[in-house]
């Protein structure tokens, strides 16, 4: 099945300016806005030409709201007429990572061409994520079009860094925070993964997932050291010796899985959908049969990271120079990804019972897993009900975002900080070009994308 094949009220909005969205988006995506972690590389003056072409080119917003750059972030207030309701938010990031050198040739358009051919728009941040910058813009300058002011607030928050270091988003917050305010909902990039639901026992179903947080990140350092010497005399042991038994041990030691509040709900959602045995019968008492749901969820690659804190060994420093001499000091790296229930804390507790004293333990950096937003919250139940509007045969799920995003930054400000870019395009074509190569998205799916956002606006907003 293709996602196309889903869309259904494309005809929804017909004087919105699709033509217009679109050339948007192509003129936005030739801005070059490169980020590097070392800013002294940062062509700035592409963000503040993106600025000047946004404020140009969406002269409602441009009027009635309030636009402040926080570094070269960008936050945009749009009152709303009813301050008894929270704001919503929109977010999007304005940078885009690289192009790989030595790739350039192998792109069908230029990466900042921009180009319109075949029914695609072409270029960096095609997908990731001009492609929702313009469409939230799209959205609000055609709502105010109609004539009318919000009656809840709309804020947009454009990060500059979302693909390096988030400090734009952080600097954003800092000033909501000072302000005091709180959103009703939160809508950021993620998520949007279209997966047959056979794993789940529903062959045939087609799941679409809604990312409600953000799983932890730690690395974890393993140091070891011993006296070295020759290797005919390992009375001792080696350190090299000490890291394979600390890194076996750690990783068998890991905490058992553990049901999340989404992967219930996701269950009990697709129960009626589940037509195979014994998940069919498990997905319809969930409380009776949690551990044999989570054995099942354990064996599966496409979804044991679901109710697991996931280990991976990355990396060991180099041993001996050679074959007969013992190495003396040593370190080796293993990478964590954490359910939210699993905080760095605990694991280290865990961790440094299971390995003994032969080797010592620290975090060289650790996240706990972001909050999980409400799943009866307003915001969520407003985006599913709308994309069930826009998409045909789709059960949307609540479940973790797969990266990292700005949104976790906001969490603090809303109980309801989803992660969702509404633009379906086609897996093969997500997948080669998103920070890869030939990024591109349709026309149809861009618009579709559009719509999405005006309803949401629409409905929640201009009330
Ligand atoms: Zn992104």
């Amino acid at each position: 099945m293709k996602n196309a094949d889903c869309f259904i009220n494309e005809k929804d909005y017909p004087d919105l300016k699709y033509d217009r969205a679109v050339r948007n988006l192509q003129s936005a995506i030739r801005f070059r806005t490169v980020n590097h972690l070392d800013t002294g590389l940062t062509d700035y003056s592409q963000f503040d030409a993106l600025h000047a072409f946004l404020r140009s080119s969406y002269p409602l917003l441009a009027l009635n709201a309030r636009w402040e750059k926080i570094g070269h972030s960008l936050l945009i207030c749009l009152n709303g007429s009813d301050e008894t309701l929270l704001p919503a938010l929109f977010m999007a990031h304005q940078d885009v990572v690289p192009v790989v050198e030595g790739t350039e040739k192998n792109w069908v358009h230029g990466p900042f061409s921009g180009d319109l051919e075949d029914g695609f728009i072409w270029g960096r941040g095609a997908m990731d994520i001009k492609q929702m910058l313009i469409a939230e813009m799209e959205s609000a300058e055609y709502l105010l079009s109609k004539g009318c002011l919000p009656r809840r607030g709309i804020y947009f928050a454009f990060g500059e860094d979302e693909e390096t270091c988030s400090r734009g988003a952080m600097a954003i917050v800092e000033r909501l925070e000072k302000e005091g305010v709180r959103f009703e909902y939160v809508l950021d990039e993620g998520a949007g993964d279209v997966t047959d639901a056979e794993d789940w026992g529903a062959p045939g179903t087609h799941i679409c997932t809604v990312g409600m947080y953000e799983k932890g990140y730690a690395d974890l350092k393993i140091s070891a050291s011993s006296r070295g010497g020759h290797s005919s005399n390992p009375f001792y042991g080696t350190s090299l010796g000490a890291l394979a038994d600390a890194i076996h041990t750690i990783t068998h030691s890991m905490p058992p899985a553990r049901m999340s509040d989404s992967l219930c709900a996701s269950l009990k959602l697709l129960a009626p959908s589940i037509t195979q045995s014994p998940m069919r019968e498990w997905a319809r008492d969930i409380g009776s049969h949690e551990n044999e749901i989570l054995q099942w969820f354990s064996g599966r690659e496409s979804l044991y990271h679901l109710v697991k804190t996931t280990a991976a060994p990355t990396m060991i420093s180099p041993g001996a120079p050679a074959g007969n001499v013992m190495p003396q000091d040593m370190w080796a790296v293993i990478n964590f990804r954490l359910i939210p229930s699993d905080t760095p804390e605990r694991l280290m507790e865990r961790f440094s019972a299971a390995a003994g004293k032969s080797v010592s333990l620290s975090w060289q950096q650790q996240i706990s897993a972001s909050v999980p937003s409400d799943l009866n919250s307003y915001g969520y139940g407003e985006l599913v009900g709308t994309l069930e509007h826009y998409f045909d045969g789709l059960r949307f799920i609540p479940a973790q975002n797969k990266g990292a995003t700005d949104a976790r930054h906001y969490e603090g400000l809303s109980r309801c900080v989803m992660r969702f870019g509404p633009f379906l395009e086609e897996e093969d074509i997500s997948r080669e070009g998103i920070h890869g190569t030939n990024e591109r998205i349709s026309v149809r799916a861009f618009a579709q994308g559009v719509r999405v956002l005006t309803r949401l606006m629409e409905r929640t907003c201009f009330i």
